[in-house]
């Protein structure tokens, strides 16, 4: 029989060495364990606040009041907030990881997907129903969850805002045209004249082309007051208004304006002398068939005009108000020789 090798024991003062070292690892494991679980709590604290920071960040985008989506780098929105979903009116389902080509219109794709910088544009969005919405559509560059590039897109709403302004652009425009046009006889008025005059003097000086006026006055028209009232007085410069207009074949090559009280004026660019005393004639002629009574009136039994005609071709050194005097002078001696 052979017994075991017997272990020499450790003496007491060895024992008490192992024993200290045991201590001491117990400890330094016991600060591990602390230093840890303090860390642990750290971390939990952390993800507590950021899982937070996230919800709120979700209920903030939520919450908008305008439209607002993240497109991705592919087309695919990835995220849209309420007002997004009740804007394209469809569910969640039905948006989330959809393409936006599905959704949106060939413009807004295109501004989703430009992520390599910050846009603003006008856009017109025409309903189902018809209706034509107006949006600033922003688009901002931004990295998706998913790390890939992509865009947040906001939708500001401005139809109210561009309504009004058509409407003021509407109620501009026939301010314009009221401030043009004369309110009795509705042709345009001297205003309207003055300007359109100096614009064509300047064309017809560059073209080198001729510029007639014609002059036209009501004969006895004071008369006309005293014998049949102010009232017909004012039907019969609407009448004759109209029928000057009228003698104009063509209103883009020429006007006819209210001058002043019972005179009329033409403006004919490109008419040669001939030409606007032939027109001259055909406005003369227009207002003799009216054939509107006029007893008082000592050239004829109706009412009848004088005229008096001019053209040139402008100079550069020539005043365009002499057209007009010398239009004034034929006018004056029309009624000097017989009306
Ligand atoms: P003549 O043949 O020399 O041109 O004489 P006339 O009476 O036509 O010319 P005069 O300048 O003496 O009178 C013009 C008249 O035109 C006087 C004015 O009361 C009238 N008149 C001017 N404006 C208006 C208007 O808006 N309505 C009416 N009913 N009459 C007007
Ligand atoms: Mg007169
Ligand atoms: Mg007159």
């Amino acid at each position: 029989m052979s017994s075991l090798p017997q272990e020499a024991s450790p003496s007491p003062q060895e024992s008490k060495s192992q024993g200290r070292k045991v201590c001491e690892k117990c400890r330094e494991l016991q600060e591990m364990t602390t230093a840890l679980e303090e860390y642990i709590g750290r971390t939990n604290e952390q993800l507590l606040r950021s899982e937070m920071s996230d919800m709120e960040l979700e209920q903030i985008f939520s919450a908008c009041a305008d439209p607002m989506m993240v497109v991705r780098d592919d087309g695919i929105i990835v995220r849209a907030n309420r007002s997004m979903l009740e804007h394209l009116n469809s569910c969640c389902e039905d948006v989330i990881g959809h393409p936006c080509t599905e959704l949106l219109s060939e413009e807004e794709c295109k501004l989703a997907n430009s992520h390599k910088k910050k846009s603003q544009t006008d856009i017109e969005i025409v309903g189902d129903n018809g209706e034509t919405s107006n949006y600033i559509m922003t688009t901002t560059p931004l990295v998706t969850l998913d790390g890939t590039p992509g865009t947040l897109a906001q939708y500001k709403d401005i139809t109210d805002r561009k309504q009004a302004e058509r409407a003021l652009e509407k109620a501009h425009a026939a301010l314009e045209r009221i401030a043009r046009i004369d309110g009795l006889t509705q042709i345009p008025n001297r205003r309207s004249f003055d300007e359109s005059f100096s614009e064509q003097w300047q064309q017809s000086l560059a073209d080198q082309s001729p510029l007639s006026i014609i002059l036209c006055d009501i004969d006895f028209f004071k008369r006309y007051n005293d014998t049949y009232g102010h009232q017909q007085g004012d039907t019969c410069l609407s009448s004759v208004a109209k029928a000057l207009e009228q003698s104009l074949s063509d209103k883009n090559s020429g006007m006819v304006a209210r001058y002043g009280g019972e005179e009329f004026i033409f403006l004919l660019p490109g008419m040669s002398a001939e030409e606007a005393i032939k027109h001259a004639e055909t406005a003369r002629s227009n207002v003799d068939n009216l054939a509107l009574e006029h007893r008082a009136s000592e050239v004829a039994g109706n009412v009848t005009l004088s005229l008096g005609v001019s053209c040139t071709i402008p100079q550069s050194n020539m005043q365009p108000q002499h057209l007009i005097r010398t239009a004034d002078e034929a006018l004056y001696q029309s009624k000097e020789t017989g009306r």
